[in-house]
C-alpha cells in the first residue's frame, strides 16, 4: 500500500484544488478523503504531499516513437520511458515509422513491441493512404478490427480531394477519426519557417499562414459533406482556429490539437538560425501565441498534443533549411505549460487536466484518468516548487531536439503512478 498525505487534487473541477490523502492499494485507488490511515495492521508506504500536486496522468495523443525503422532517433522503449518522465502515462503514435503503419498485420507487430516494451499504455493510428503515399487507401478495415481509433496521414497531406472524401465516407462508416495536418504544399513549397518578417530578415524560404489555412478549409468541408469526424494535428494559426471555431459551431464533427510549442514559441525564437525551433507547422507569430491561448481557454482546442517528434543531432546540426523539421515534446510539455500559464494563473490546473488527460483519451474511447475512490491509479506527483534543467542527461528519449535543451524551468515531475506502480520517483 501506498499512502499520499496532504495532496492537492487536480481534476477538470475549477476552483482552488482540494487536499486529500489518497491511499493506493494493488493497482486501485481504495480511498480519498481526509486524515486516511492504513487499514489496522497494513504495512503503508507514507508519501508526505505537502505543498505538492496530483494530477492524473497525461495522455499525449500525437507522437513518433519512429518505431519501426529509426531507432537510433527513438524507440518505443525510450519513447515511452521519455513520457514516463515528462507525467504522460499514455500516448497515441502517428503511423509514419518504416514501414509506415498501413494495416492490420502492421497495427498487430507495434502493438506487440509495446507490450513487450512500454511501460504505460501505447496506442497507435494507422495510415489513412498506403505508404502515406496518398493514392490508394490503407488497410482501414484490417487496422481498425485491432483497435485503431484514428487514421492519418498526418505530415504528408493528401492534395487529391477524392482520396480524401472516399476515405472519410470510408472512416464514418467505421467510426474512425481522420487526422489532417493541413498544409497546401504548392504554397509551403520548400518553405522552413513561418513566412513573414523574421523569413525576411534570416532569408530563410518562408511557408505562409494561407498554406494552412486553405488546407484546412477545403479538408473541414469535405468533412462537412461526408459526415466524418475530422481531428486537425497541431493547428498553428489564429485565422485557422477561428474557422475551426466556425465550422464547430456549424455542427460539424471536428476536433483539435494545439501543440505547447505554439503557445510557447514564435518565429522570434529562432534567433540565430537555431533548428530547435524548425518544426511543421512551424512557429508563428506573437499575435498567434496570445489568439491560440485564448483559443485553448475558449474550449476551441479540445487537445494539447506535443507531435513529439525526435530527430538525431548530427539531423539537425545542419543549416537551418536543410534540417529535419521537429521537436521533441514529451518531457518538457507540463513543466513548460506550469511554468508559463499555470504559476501565472493564464489558466489552471483544470485546464490541463481536461485538454491534455481527459479529452484526448474520450477521443480515444478509453475511461477518463480520475484520483477518486475505486478508480485504477494512475496520476502523477508534481512538486510546484521544484525545478527542472533540461539537459541530456535528465532526458530518456534517445534524442534532444529541445527549444529547452539545458533550460531550467519551474516545477518538477517527481513521481508517476501507474496501474499502482511507481514508474518514477525522483
Ligand atoms: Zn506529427
Amino acid at each position: 500500500m501506498i499512502l499520499f498525505k496532504n495532496a492537492q487534487i487536480a481534476s477538470e473541477q475549477t476552483g482552488p484544488l482540494p487536499r486529500a490523502d489518497v491511499l493506493v492499494e494493488g493497482e486501485k485507488i481504495r480511498a480519498v478523503g481526509q486524515n486516511i490511515e492504513p487499514p489496522e495492521g497494513a504495512e503503508a508506504q507514507v508519501i508526505d504531499c505537502e505543498g505538492k500536486i496530483l494530477l492524473p496522468g497525461l495522455f499525449d495523443m500525437h507522437v513518433h516513437f519512429r518505431d519501426p525503422g529509426r531507432g537510433d532517433k527513438e524507440t518505443i522503449k525510450t519513447g515511452s520511458e521519455a513520457a514516463i518522465n515528462g507525467g504522460v502515462t499514455g500516448v497515441l503514435m502517428m503511423p509514419n515509422t518504416t514501414p509506415a503503419i498501413d494495416s492490420g498485420a502492421g497495427v498487430q507487430a507495434l502493438l506487440d513491441n509495446a507490450a513487450r516494451n512500454a511501460r504505460i499504455r501505447v496506442l497507435t493510428s494507422g495510415c489513412i493512404t498506403k505508404g502515406q503515399e496518398g493514392k490508394d487507401l490503407a488497410g482501414i478495415a484490417g487496422m481498425k478490427s485491432k483497435g485503431v481509433f484514428l487514421i492519418t496521414d498526418d505530415g504528408n497531406p493528401i492534395t487529391d480531394e477524392l482520396v480524401l472524401r472516399r476515405a472519410m465516407d470510408y472512416a464514418k462508416n467505421f467510426e474512425l477519426l481522420v487526422g489532417t495536418q493541413c498544409e497546401t504544399p504548392s504554397l509551403a513549397g520548400d518553405g522552413a519557417m513561418n513566412e513573414g518578417a523574421a523569413s525576411y530578415s534570416l532569408g530563410i524560404p518562408g511557408m505562409p499562414a494561407i498554406s494552412e489555412e486553405i488546407c484546412l478549409d477545403r479538408n473541414l468541408r469535405i468533412a462537412q459533406h461526408t459526415g466524418a469526424h475530422i481531428h486537425i494535428h497541431g493547428l498553428s494559426t489564429a485565422c485557422g482556429m477561428e474557422t475551426v471555431a466556425r465550422f464547430k459551431n456549424e455542427g460539424v464533427k471536428v476536433s483539435c490539437e494545439v501543440a505547447p510549442h505554439h503557445l510557447l514559441f514564435n518565429e522570434g525564437d529562432i534567433g540565430d538560425y537555431d533548428t530547435h525551433f524548425k518544426t511543421n507547422p512551424p512557429l508563428r507569430t506573437a499575435e498567434d501565441n496570445a489568439r491560440l491561448l485564448q483559443g485553448l481557454k475558449e474550449g476551441i482546442f479540445d487537445v494539447i498534443a506535443t507531435n513529439h517528434a525526435p530527430h538525431t543531432q548530427s539531423d539537425k546540426n545542419q543549416d537551418f533549411t536543410s534540417a529535419p523539421f521537429g521537436i521533441t515534446g514529451l518531457e518538457t510539455a507540463l513543466v513548460s505549460l506550469y511554468e508559463r500559464f499555470i504559476k501565472t494563473g493564464e489558466f489552471g490546473w483544470d485546464v490541463l487536466v481536461r485538454r491534455y488527460s481527459s479529452e484526448p483519451r474520450k477521443l480515444a474511447k478509453l475511461d477518463p484518468v480520475v484520483i477518486e475512490e475505486g478508480a485504477t491509479a494512475e496520476f502523477v506527483l508534481f512538486d510546484p516548487e521544484g525545478c527542472t534543467k533540461f539537459t541530456k542527461k535528465f532526458m530518456r528519449s534517445k534524442s534532444s531536439n529541445t527549444p529547452f535543451l539545458d533550460r531550467e524551468v519551474a516545477g518538477m515531475v517527481e513521481m508517476v503512478v501507474f496501474n499502482g506502480e511507481i514508474l518514477l520517483e525522483r
